[in-house]
């Protein structure tokens, strides 16, 4: 990482991922699961806990729970939100043909765009399914339909890259760059650990995460944090997934609200669009 200007004025960003609780990708949705939905409570007493630390966030809003609960999406900009956008139907981007991820992006901006006035500028694939090899062509769609930026590359074994950069960079099209912000990460001798969000921000000890953003702040670039609704909300029903599944879907989610209101007292946190122009951006050297 490069030094570029002071540590205090580095900006981090808080995400969510708004979708339901059987929106576990490679998981069968049952009608049943629709009738037991928890999104809206869940997601707005996130917005409570947002207000109440008087932090703005980015919300990368999924097409389906925009459409089904029309009052949600114009809450979150009433509170001074950024919108964008998690596609519509939470289907893996490595799983759709360039037309599918097409219309998966224009039903969305369509539905987010009738509901608030608001068109997304920002886009995060479900389980981080952009891929630069397999799926070079997103990125020539997002540019096309005037996106900004993406935060849908992990470096992280497994689910993404763990060579890949850990920091924001540019990634290159043929009509010009997009913004790529990766997810916050700690690096050890097991490679890079996930506690950005997900369960390694619900299981690693809080001071892991606090190190790890600090670190970033040091080096003058933001930490992007994600956060999905269901993990503030430990009595929602759970998907009959395998243990591991389960624990990474579900697993301790007691303690994040609390470590959620810690973090953003102590850092200074905005939207993702905010940063465009506030981040130092590397070309990416990657491929
Ligand atoms: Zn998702």
């Amino acid at each position: 990482m490069l030094n570029s200007g002071p540590p205090e004025s580095v900006c981090h960003s808080l995400t969510v991922d708004v979708e339901d609780w059987y929106h576990v990708c490679g998981a069968e949705i049952l009608p049943d699961y629709r009738r037991q939905t928890r999104v809206v409570a869940a997601t707005r007493s996130l917005l409570e806990l947002l207000r109440g630390q008087g932090s703005r966030a980015t919300f990368f809003m999924l097409g389906e729970v925009a459409d089904a609960f029309p009052d949600l999406a114009p809450a979150i900009v009433a509170d001074g939100h950024e919108l964008a956008s998690h596609g519509w139907s939470h289907r893996l981007v490595t799983g759709l043909t360039p037309a599918e991820f097409r219309s998966e992006l224009e039903r969305t901006a369509a539905v987010l765009k009738q509901q608030t006035g608001c068109t997304p500028l920002g886009f995060r694939a479900p389980r981080w399914s952009l891929d630069r090899r397999k799926t070079p062509w997103a990125f020539e769609i997002l540019k096309e339909l005037g996106y900004r930026y993406d935060s849908s590359l992990t470096p992280l074994a497994a689910i993404g890259d763990p060579n890949g950069p850990r920091v924001p960079h540019l990634i290159m099209t043929s009509q010009g760059s997009i913004c790529e912000f990766p997810p916050l990460v700690a690096q050890s001798l097991l490679g890079n650990l996930p506690v950005g969000g997900g369960w390694g921000f619900r299981s690693f000890p809080y001071g892991m995460i606090e190190r790890a953003l600090t670190s970033y702040q040091l080096a003058g670039v933001p930490g992007v944090l994600f956060v999905h609704p269901r993990e503030l909300d430990p009595d929602s029903p759970r998907l009959p997934l395998s243990l591991i599944k389960r624990f990474l879907a579900y697993g301790p989610r007691t303690g994040s609200g609390e470590r959620l209101k810690k973090l953003l007292a102590n850092h200074t946190f905005k939207p993702l669009v905010e940063l465009l122009d506030r981040v130092p951006l590397y070309p990416d050297t990657s491929l």
